[in-house]
């Protein structure tokens, strides 16, 4: 089996990997000022996707060009989440350099469609393939590829710990070779009650004091998190942005959601924000947490409510993810102040940061791959893919970190 490496080695963003030139797992788009793309557009057999993020996801349409239709197989969320990233992108970027595929392919998307659930194998490109919960976002899968003599385990983004939206991954199936994430070789995660509990002490606090929480996040996973949190600890809350969106696809797959009633009285909880910004200019008056994209300020109505609230100390903007250098939340997080709409705009209110993340941290990469100490393990997927495969060497692994172009025969 020769795995080509497209996109997503050595790096967070645009994943792609092409198998014998015939099986592609994930084509996405890594958020970059241009944005960028796996190093070619191959054309395959098929196509297998792991989860819908736009790291993994943003640039399948692209597939669908001309005559090409190679069919797609996923989770029925992920389906659904590909095409909501698919549209924002042609309404942020249709037309230009920015965005790599039209309208027409995105609406082929549904043509070549085929969802499967987890652990129901099924015919890709030559290949049996089944997918695994990979307790990242709904729908979320490791993905196994089988050619009959050799099996690859693609991990794609995975959490072993449990969240309220998700629970944590526990599949372990046997493989040749597997291919891992370690986004976060080398932090480690504090536990998520302890997590939850300052949040929510914070958060209250603020509104106790008479002040205003924006909690900027990400549209999909963490947004519903937040919300199921919100509820849990009696925080009123309004969400807005695309989670809202999001929050409604998710639940019309509840059965890829860990408690769907606990999701049910989240969404009954939160108050839907539809209006403009005049609205949204009230909401920002009023004692309350408001869940928002963008998780890293970077557009959305996150960029109406935090000139609103940004002069008064007793306000409060809790970020929720981690920030990507260059983007305004990084800035505010290290400077306290935002270029927001082209104006930098110093920032009175508190501004906190609380680790949620979907991601698996060193232990949980080291507890994952302890079932495959006998088996090939290749990096990639984060800033450090050379120094974790080094770490894992020394520990007794056969690890390799391949960087985008390379092309290993497992
Ligand atoms: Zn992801």
């Amino acid at each position: 089996m020769n795995v080509r490496f497209l996109g997503g080695a050595g790096e967070v963003g645009r994943s792609a990997i092409l198998i014998d030139d015939s099986l592609l797992l994930d084509f996405g788009m890594k958020t970059a000022d241009p944005p960028q793309f796996p190093v070619e557009t191959p054309d395959p057999d098929a196509v297998v996707v792991s989860h819908g993020h736009l790291d993994h996801v943003g640039s399948i349409p692209s597939l669908l060009s001309g005559g090409r239709r190679p069919p797609i197989h996923w989770t029925p969320p992920t389906r659904e989440l590909t095409l909501t990233l698919a549209r924002d992108t042609l309404k942020l970027h249709g037309g230009t350099y920015d965005c790599p595929f039209t309208e027409e392919e995105v609406r082929r998307v549904t043509q070549v469609s085929e969802t499967h659930g987890y652990r129901e194998p099924f015919e890709a490109a030559g290949y049996e393939v089944t997918l695994y919960d990979a307790g990242h976002i709904p729908g979320s899968a490791h993905v196994l590829v089988d050619d009959g003599e050799t099996r690859l385990f693609y991990t794609g983004d995975f959490h072993v710990d449990s969240q309220r939206l998700v629970a944590g991954t526990t599949a372990r199936p046997d493989a040749d070779a597997v291919l891992c994430e370690s986004t976060y070789s080398d932090v480690q995660h504090d536990a998520r009650s302890a997590v939850e509990e300052r949040f929510a002490e914070s958060v209250k606090t603020t509104i106790w004091e008479g002040g205003t929480v924006v909690v900027p996040a990400f549209a999909i996973g963490r947004t519903q998190e937040l919300l199921m949190i919100c509820e849990a600890y009696d925080i009123p809350c309004y969400v807005d942005g695309m989670g809202t969106d999001v929050t409604e696809l998710v639940r019309r797959h509840s059965g890829f959601v860990r408690d769907p009633d606990a999701l049910q009285r989240a969404t009954s909880h939160a108050r839907f924000v539809t209006g403009r910004d005049g609205q949204r200019k009230r909401i920002a008056d009023q004692n309350t947490a408001i869940v928002t994209t963008s998780g890293m300020l970077s557009g959305g109505p996150a960029m109406t409510y935090i000139p609103e609230i940004r002069d008064r100390p007793v306000n409060k903007i809790a970020m929720t993810g981690y920030q990507v250098e260059g983007t305004p939340g990084r800035e505010l997080l290290e400077t306290g102040s935002a270029e927001i709409d082209g104006r930098v705009m110093p920032v009175a209110a508190q501004v906190e940061q609380y680790d949620f993340s979907a991601h698996a941290d060193r232990d949980g990469l080291l507890a994952l791959l302890d079932s495959y100490r006998d088996t090939r393990v290749l990096v990639d997927h984060g800033d450090r893919c050379g120094a974790f495969a080094d770490e894992l060497v020394a520990d007794g692994f056969d690890a390799s970190a391949p960087e985008n172009g390379d092309q290993v025969s497992i």
